[in-house]
């Protein structure tokens, strides 16, 4: 069973290699992003909790985040490996996923993390708001985004880099190209 933890500032291309990633290597891909967004179109209780939270760019508090992932874990016995895609954010949800992966026995097995410079970042995520109409992707909450990466979830870069798992992949340029260096190294642990 392998577990990835796809890592990067918003704006690095997560997404994208995680959708490849489940294709090519059949896993399931947990994205808490897009779960917090399908909550709130749906107008659900934890919709409402977290809407104006993700509207301002902040972090969704870390017990309400590990009560979703590990629902997740729990509704997915059967999967042969999980993509974690914009989790963990904080020393603490890594904590906990070490936690409860440990206990099953199904470490987190690597992490990518996707190295795009600032500007990059900014360009991209004004692109898509412009093209998708995500309302966190406009200038003032890119920054705050930004800002919360910096100072909550970049910490984790060195938190992986002790367990010796952390693999760090140039993330400018044809995402061919990107995707082909993700590849090389899952393909180097399996
Ligand atoms: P994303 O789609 O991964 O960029 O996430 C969009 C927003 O959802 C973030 O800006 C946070 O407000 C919230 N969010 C997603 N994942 C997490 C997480 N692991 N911890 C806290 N907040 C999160």
């Amino acid at each position: 069973m392998l577990n990835i933890v796809i890592f990067g500032p918003p704006g690095a291309g997560k997404g994208t290699h995680s959708v490849r990633i489940v294709e090519k290597y059949k896993m399931v891909h947990i994205s808490t992003g897009d779960i917090f967004r399908k909550e709130i179109s749906e107008q659900t209780e934890l919709g409402l909790e977290v809407k104006g939270i993700l509207a301002k760019g902040e972090l969704v508090p870390d017990d309400l985040v590990v009560k979703v992932l590990v629902s997740v874990l729990e509704k997915n016995p059967q999967a042969n490996g999980f993509v974690f895609d914009g989790f963990p954010r904080t020393i603490v949800q890594a904590e906990k996923l070490d936690e409860t992966l440990n206990s099953k026995n199904i470490p987190v097995s690597l992490v990518l993390s996707l190295d795009v410079k600032e500007e990059e970042l900014i360009e991209r995520l004004l692109k898509r708001g412009a093209e998708t109409g995500r309302s966190d992707d406009n200038l003032d909450v890119i920054k705050q985004r930004l800002d919360v990466y910096r100072n909550q979830t970049e910490p984790l870069l060195d938190y992986y880099l002790k367990q010796n798992k952390l693999n760090t992949i140039h993330g400018i340029g044809k995402i061919d190209d990107i995707f082909a260096e993700v590849c090389h190294v899952i393909d180097a642990q399996i």
